[in-house]
């Protein structure tokens, strides 16, 4: 797949854009910078592809806004050989991101038809993560974890206790968490039952689906 010149400034400009809202981990602008997001759009909306906005994808899903991807990466602070979990692999844009900072990346998407698409496209690509998985992200994977670092890129009603009870000590999780609008949290495992939370902010993300939805 191609990567235009055109593609490229565009490219440079959403990084120096990110920096000036406050980005500021070298490791996750240079992701930023390496990742052409043109090749996770929907073809239709390709000009789109460096404005700092979410757009719609395939099974009423969106690519996540290019700060959200950003701030959300940063807060993991991903270290050198960390295992790390996404829930919700939509466009897969978010996953090379992941891959960038690390190659142990494992990936859960609820929705077939967009989970083997974006399954295709990482084999289109040369992009591979670890596992990429269809099912309920919100079970985690019990049978790989435990995890560094576990990201969910869909607004959870409430916090997921499965996914904290996966987390490698000193782990951090970061969620969404809220029904219109979300708080973004991290919480850290500093003690078999015992969880730092803090918070950054509110977003909106499109709804962590449960079993019965
Ligand atoms: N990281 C993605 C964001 C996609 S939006 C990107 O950059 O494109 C959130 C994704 O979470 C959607 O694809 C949605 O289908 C998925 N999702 C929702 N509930 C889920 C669940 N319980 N388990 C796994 N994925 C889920």
């Amino acid at each position: 797949m191609e990567d235009s010149i055109k593609f490229q400034g565009l490219r440079r400009h959403l990084v120096k854009l990110l920096k000036s809202k406050g980005i500021d981990s070298k490791s996750v602008l240079k992701a930023v910078g390496n990742v052409p997001r043109q090749h996770f759009m929907d073809p239709s909306l390709i000009n789109f592809s460096y404005e700092d906005q979410a757009y719609p994808i395939i099974s009423n899903q969106t690519i996540s806004q290019p700060f959200t991807v950003a701030f959300q990466t940063q807060l993991l602070e991903i270290e050198i050989g960390n295992k790390i979990l996404e829930i919700g692999t939509g466009s897969g844009y978010q996953t090379a991101i992941l891959l960038e900072l690390s190659p142990d990346i494992y990936t859960i998407e609820r929705q077939q038809k967009l989970f083997k698409k974006t399954q295709n496209l990482f084999k289109c690509l040369g992009l591979r993560p670890k596992k990429t998985i269809f099912g309920d992200g919100i079970l985690g994977l019990p049978n790989d974890a435990p995890f560094d670092r576990i990201l969910v890129t869909a607004g959870a009603s409430k916090v997921p206790k499965t996914l904290l009870s996966q987390l490698k000590m000193g782990g951090k999780l970061v969620v969404p968490v809220g029904l219109k609008d979300q708080e973004m949290l991290r919480f850290t495992r500093v003690a078999e039952k015992e969880f730092n939370k803090e918070s950054f902010g509110k977003f909106r993300f499109v709804p962590l689906l449960n079993n019965k939805n």
